[in-house]
Order: structure tokens, then sequence, then C-alpha cells
């Protein structure tokens, strides 16, 4: 059977050196070959002897998901829309800044979890991605982008904001996290790579112990009768106990703080007691407060809500002494925003027009 390289955690690498009857350092370099240069012809590796490039060639292959479209807005942001198999695909999104470049990656083909403002989990769960689809996109975005006239990475950021809920695909996303914190690999600190979680709260507790990596919360309501609507996950793990989860992460935190996300509704959200509800609610968690203005999508039934009361809602916040951020919505060409991706295939340039706009993080 052919591996997939693309697939293999680091011991993996190890493993099938040694039964190949290589040394160890050959797992490096392989490692070094697949994920630094994004090669995937064994014959480009030129530090490997040719005898062992043809057993290679025989036994192993690096293989990521089929790109279907590449396209780029005007403000340079970039969304890569991936095959995932059986009419599925899956978008990586590209947010370039002057001092950073960030890529939204997505974990699973779908969500279960059903919030009722995003068009991902409107769709329904088709799937978990494997490793090689995680962090294939990874893989392309790198080898797409290169390394441009410095020697800087251009993604020097990965969230894991993309389709899908990660930590309901655990293994496999921890997995791909893995290599990326891996010097053999991509090599990114625990600081910027982030989870974002709708708040499974025994995968976060797991999270917290095998990879603790920066943490984003989809917290979206500052009650727990609000939440259990917007986000249904909440009646499982309602606010109490995710916010209880979320101080016991921080504790191994590369940051000392979450960032809770809240996505701005209007009318559902967005008023200024309920900006007084949150900033009690929070009070016990050092955090940073991110507003995401909502991205409409056909048929959601939702409106974004109005500049003025999203600068309200963030005073308010501020005023009792939180750190708050707006999400700035940039690119209106391409299709690319929180909880607009869903991987579709079809043809949507007679979406055009619409206001469709890229997040920056
Ligand atoms: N499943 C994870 C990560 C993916 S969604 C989570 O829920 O956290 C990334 C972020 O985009 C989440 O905060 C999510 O709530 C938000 N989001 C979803 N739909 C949105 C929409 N239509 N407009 C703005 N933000 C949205
Ligand atoms: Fe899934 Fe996150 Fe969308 Fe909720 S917001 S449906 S958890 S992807």
């Amino acid at each position: 059977m052919t591996a997939n390289l693309l697939e293999f955690e680091k011991h993996e690498f190890a493993q099938f050196c040694t039964e190949m009857g290589e040394k160890p350092f050959r797992a490096r370099q392989l490692m070094r070959w697949v994920h630094q240069s994004g090669v995937v012809d064994f014959d480009a590796m030129t530090d490997i002897s040719k005898p062992l490039r043809e057993r290679l060639r025989a036994s192993a292959e690096i293989r990521a998901p089929r790109v279907i479209r590449d396209t780029t807005a005007a403000d340079g942001t970039r969304k890569w829309l991936l095959e995932v198999g059986a009419g599925n695909a899956v978008d990586a999104v590209f947010i370039p800044e002057r001092d950073r470049g960030t890529l939204c990656t997505s974990s699973q083909a779908g969500c279960a979890l059903a919030c009722t403002f995003c068009s991902t989990g409107r769709q329904g769960f088709n799937r978990n991605l494997t490793v090689a689809e995680i962090i294939g996109q990874l893989w392309w975005a790198n080898r797409c982008l290169g390394r441009g006239v410095s020697t800087e990475r251009p993604i020097t950021n990965v969230v894991m904001m993309g389709m899908g809920e990660p930590l309901a695909n655990f293994d496999n996303v921890v997995a791909a996290m893995q290599l990326m914190l891996d010097d053999d690999a991509y090599g990114l600190s625990r600081r910027r790579v982030t989870l974002s979680t709708s708040g499974l709260v025994p995968a976060l507790d797991r999270l917290r112990d095998t990879c603790p990596v920066a943490l984003a919360v989809s917290l979206h309501a500052p009650t727990d009768a609000l939440r259990d609507e917007l986000v249904p996950i909440n009646k499982k793990y309602p606010l109490k106990v995710l916010l209880a989860a979320c101080l016991r992460y921080i504790e191994k935190a590369p940051r000392d703080f979450v960032t809770f996300e809240y996505v701005m509704l209007d009318g559902i959200n967005d008023s200024p007691a309920q900006a007084r509800q949150l900033v009690k609610l929070v009070r016990s968690v050092p955090c940073k407060i991110n507003l995401i203005p909502f991205n409409a999508f056909p048929h959601s039934g939702y409106q974004r809500s109005s500049a003025d009361a999203i600068a309200r809602f963030r005073d308010g916040l501020m005023q009792a002494g939180l750190t708050v951020t707006v999400r700035k919505t940039r690119g209106d060409d391409i299709d690319a925003a929180c909880g607009q991706l869903a991987g579709r295939v079809e043809d949507k340039t007679r979406r055009r027009g619409q206001r469709l706009a890229a997040a920056v993080l």
C-alpha cells in the first residue's frame, strides 16, 4: 500500500524510516522535504541517495487535497477550495496583513453543531478531515505563496477557524497542529496557532493536556437562554461550565488570556443591557473580546448589527475595562468570511456584487 507522507505524524516518519533500515536523521530530512520544501517528487530530494529515493517512490507519495478553485481578492486575501472527496470541498483562507500572514484552516466538511447563524452549521455534517487534508491546507498555501523576496515565511499564524468544529475532530486536528509546531515542519510557536471552539468542554480539557495552543471561544451570548438558541451545544455545556474550563485552560495556555468571539446580530445580542451582562459574565476570566460583525449568507434570517450598535456595544465593554477588538472586514469580491465558508463547489460568479467579505483576524 502506498503511504501518504502528508498523513504522517513525526513518530510515523521515524517508524517508516526505521522499517526501511534507515537512520533516524532520515526521518527529519524527509519531514523537511515534505513540509518545508513542499516537494511532491522524490527526485527533488537531492540529499537523499538515489536508491532510497527509488524505494520511497515505490512505497510512498505526497498527496495533498486537490485545489478546485484559487481566488484572490483585490486586497490580497486568497481562498483555496480544496476537494475532499464524495462531492465535498473545504475552504482555506489566507489573510495578509502588514506584520503577519494568517491562514484560516478548516477541520471538518460541514459541522454537526448547527449554530443558527453559521452557514457551515446550516449545511450539516459530512465528515472529519484527515491529517493530510488539514495540514494539506497549510502545505498548499505555503507552496502557492512561496517565500516572497524575504526569507520570512508568508504564513506566520494559523487559526483553526474555517469550516467545522476542530475539537470534534480532536485526534486529527491535534496531529496536524503538532506538525504546525514542529521545527522540522512549519515551526510556528504555540502562540501563533489559535484554535477556535464553540465549547466542547471535555475536549477542551484534553487539548490543555496534550497541545495547548492559543484559544478562542465562540461565546456569542451573555446568557444561557440566548446561547442555548444560537449555539445549541450550550445546552450540554452551559456558560458556567464553559468559563470554568477556560480558566483551567489558561493555566497551560501559551497566552495568558482567552479570546471570546461574539458575533454581532442585529436586535438579537447587541443591546447595551446585553453588553453589561457580558461584562459580568466574563469578569472572572482573563480575556479579550473579539466582536465579529455578522456575515450574511442566503436565508440566514439574521442581519448584521449596525455600525452604531457595534460601536456602542464595544464602548460599553471597554468602559468596564475589557480589551475589545472589532474584527475588520476586507475584500468584497470573494466569499471567504467567517461563517460563510460552505465549501461550495458550484460556480458562484452570479453572486458577485453581494457584499461578500473576508475577515481580518
Ligand atoms: N467551530 C469553531 C470554529 C469555526 S467558526 C467555532 O465555532 O468557534 C469561526 C468563528 O466564526 C466562530 O466564532 C463562529 O461563531 C464565527 N461565525 C460563524 N458564522 C458566522 C457568521 N455568519 N458571521 C460571522 N461570524 C460567524
Ligand atoms: Fe460549527 Fe463553529 Fe459553525 Fe457552530 S459556528 S456550526 S461550531 S463551525
